[in-house]
C-alpha cells in the first residue's frame, strides 16, 4: 500500500474484477471527458449522511438501504424510479412508525451499474462467452459483440445517474415525499394484499398524529421533516476509472470526495487490503461500506478498519454482513467481539440477500423465509452480544417481479418464469419488500 493517497494511487496496485478494454485510448478519452463533467452529488451531502450514519452507529437510528442488484439502461423510466421510491418510502414509514426509530434512507440507485462476477465466463448451451459485468461495462445480450467492454457505456451511466438523481431529488423535496401523502404511496397491485391493509393502518395512525398536531395549534407543514425527506444514493465502487474521474476536492474542506454517489461500498470479492479497491476507498471522505462474507476473519477485519477508518470516525464505516441464514450465527459473533474489544465505531448492516442465493432450474432465486431468517439471526446475535443491529441492505424493486420465492403470495419456483426481469441477482418485489419491512420493524421494536 502506497503512503501517499491520490485519486489514482490505486492504479499501481493489483486489482480484481476489472474488464479488459480493447481500446485503451478510447477508455482514456472517456475518463477525461467524465472528469470534466459536474459532480453528481456534493461533499456536504455525503457529510450529512455520515453524520446520520454516526447516529446509527450510536444506536439512535436505523438504516434502510436497497435497490436493484444492477440498474440497467433499458429500464430507465420515471415509473420505474417512482415505483421504487414509493415502496421505499412505505418501508421507511413502517420502520419509523411501527419500529419507533428514525430511518436513514439510502438507495442502491443512480450509479449501481458495475457488477463483480464469480466467474469470468458464462456458458449457455455449450457456448462460452465473457460474463456480463453490468451495463456500465458491457451488454447483457448473449453474443460475442455485446460482451466486449465499451467505454462509451460510462457516459451513458453518468447520464442515467444524473437523470435518476434529478427525479429522486424532486420526489424527496418537491412534495411527493410529504407525509401527508403517505396514503397515496400505495401501489396498485399491493392493494389487495395483507401488506396493504397493514400499511394503510400505519399510514392512518400517522395521519391521526398529524391531525392531532394541527388540533393543538402546531402546523406540521411548517416542519421540513414532514414536507420533505433526506434520500441518499449508494453503489459498489467497482469500476475505479469511472470513480476516479468523479473524485473531486471539496472546496470547503480541501478533502477528496467521490461524487458519483453519497455512499460507496467495497464488494466481498474486492476487499483485499493491499489491492486497488481498498486503496481507492481509503482516501475518499464519503461514508464507506464494506461487504463481509464468510471468508472475513476478525484480524483481517481489524486490518481493513485500520486502513479505512484510522480516525475511528462514527458513520464513516458500515459493515454490510452477508453470511447466509445458516452461517450468520457462526461468523458474526467473532467479528462483533473483535470490534467491541478494539473499540471501533461501525454501523452493523445485514445484507440477507447475497448469502441466500440458490439455483432453481435456469434461474437464481432467494427464498423469502431464508432472507427473513438471516435478518432474525442477525438481530439475535446482536441482542446476545449487547450491540446494535443498525440496518438492512436489500435487493428490491417497486415492480411486481417474480424473482424471489415465498412471501405472502407464496411464489414458487414455477412462478419465476412469469416476470423474472433482473439483470443480475433476484430482487424482492414490492410486496415482499414491504413484508420484510413489517417483520424487521418488529425486531427493531423488540
Ligand atoms: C452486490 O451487492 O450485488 C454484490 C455483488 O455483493 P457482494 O460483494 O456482497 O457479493
Ligand atoms: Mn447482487
Amino acid at each position: 500500500m502506497g503512503e501517499r493517497w491520490t485519486p489514482k494511487s490505486w492504479r499501481h496496485l493489483p486489482i480484481e474484477q476489472v474488464p479488459t478494454y480493447p481500446d485503451a485510448a478510447a477508455l482514456g478519452a472517456v475518463e477525461s471527458q467524465i472528469a470534466s463533467f459536474p459532480p453528481l452529488v456534493f461533499a456536504g451531502e455525503a457529510r450529512k449522511l455520515k453524520a446520520a450514519l454516526g447516529r446509527v452507529a450510536a444506536g439512535e437510528a436505523f438504516l434502510l438501504q436497497g435497490g436493484d442488484c444492477a440498474e440497467s439502461f433499458d429500464e430507465h423510466s420515471a415509473d420505474n424510479i417512482r415505483d421504487f421510491f414509493r415502496v421505499f418510502l412505505q418501508m421507511a414509514m413502517v420502520l419509523t412508525f411501527a419500529g419507533g426509530s428514525p430511518v436513514v434512507k439510502v438507495g442502491r440507485i443512480a450509479g449501481q451499474f458495475a457488477k463483480p462476477r464469480s466467474s469470468p465466463t458464462e456458458t449457455l448451451e455449450g457456448v462460452s462467452l465473457p460474463s456480463y459485468r453490468g451495463d456500465i461495462i458491457n451488454g447483457i445480450g448473449f453474443s460475442e459483440e455485446s460482451r466486449v467492454p465499451d467505454p462509451r457505456r460510462q457516459l451513458e451511466a453518468y447520464r442515467q445517474s444524473a437523470a435518476t438523481l434529478n427525479l429522486l431529488r424532486a420526489f424527496a423535496t418537491g412534495g411527493y415525499a410529504n407525509l401527508e401523502n403517505a396514503h397515496r404511496w400505495m401501489l396498485g397491485f399491493v392493494k389487495d394484499s395483507p401488506q396493504s391493509s397493514r400499511y394503510q393502518d400505519v399510514a392512518g395512525r400517522m395521519t391521526d398524529a398529524l391531525d392531532f398536531m394541527r388540533a393543538i395549534g402546531i402546523n406540521p407543514e411548517t416542519h421540513p421533516e414532514v414536507r420533505t425527506t433526506d434520500f441518499y444514493t449508494s453503489h459498489e465502487a467497482l469500476l475505479l476509472g469511472y470513480e476516479e474521474a468523479l473524485t473531486r476536492v471539496d472546496s470547503t474542506t480541501g478533502d477528496w470526495y467521490a461524487t458519483s454517489g453519497h455512499m460507496l461500498w467495497i464488494g466481498d470479492r474486492t476487499r483485499q487490503p493491499d489491492h486497488a479497491h481498498v486503496e481507492y476507498a481509503r482516501g475518499i471522505k464519503n461514508p464507506i461500506g464494506l461487504k463481509c462474507g464468510p471468508s472475513m476473519k476478525a484480524d483481517g477485519l481489524i486490518r481493513l478498519i485500520d486502513l479505512l477508518n484510522p480516525e475511528n470516525e462514527p458513520g464513516r464505516l458500515s459493515l454490510i454482513c452477508r453470511f447466509g441464514a445458516d452461517k450468520v450465527g457462526d461468523h458474526l459473533p467473532a467479528l462483533i467481539r473483535a470490534i467491541e474489544r478494539e473499540g471501533r465505531s461501525v454501523v452493523w448492516i445485514c445484507d440477507p440477500m447475497h448469502g441466500n442465493t440458490i439455483p432453481a432450474g435456469r434461474y437464481k432465486t432467494r427464498p423469502f423465509e431464508r432472507v427473513m431468517q438471516e435478518i432474525e439471526g442477525f438481530f439475535g446475535v446482536h441482542r446476545a452480544q449487547g450491540t446494535f443491529a443498525g440496518g438492512i441492505h436489500l435487493e428490491m424493486t417497486g415492480k411486481d417481479v417474480t424473482e424471489c420465492t415465498g412471501g405472502a403470495r407464496a411464489l414458487t419456483a414455477d412462478d419465476l418464469q412469469d416476470r423474472y426481469h433482473t439483470y443480475c441477482d433476484p430482487r424482492l418485489n414490492a410486496e415482499q419488500a414491504l413484508e420484510v419491512a413489517f417483520r424487521t420493524a418488529e425486531l427493531v421494536k423488540a
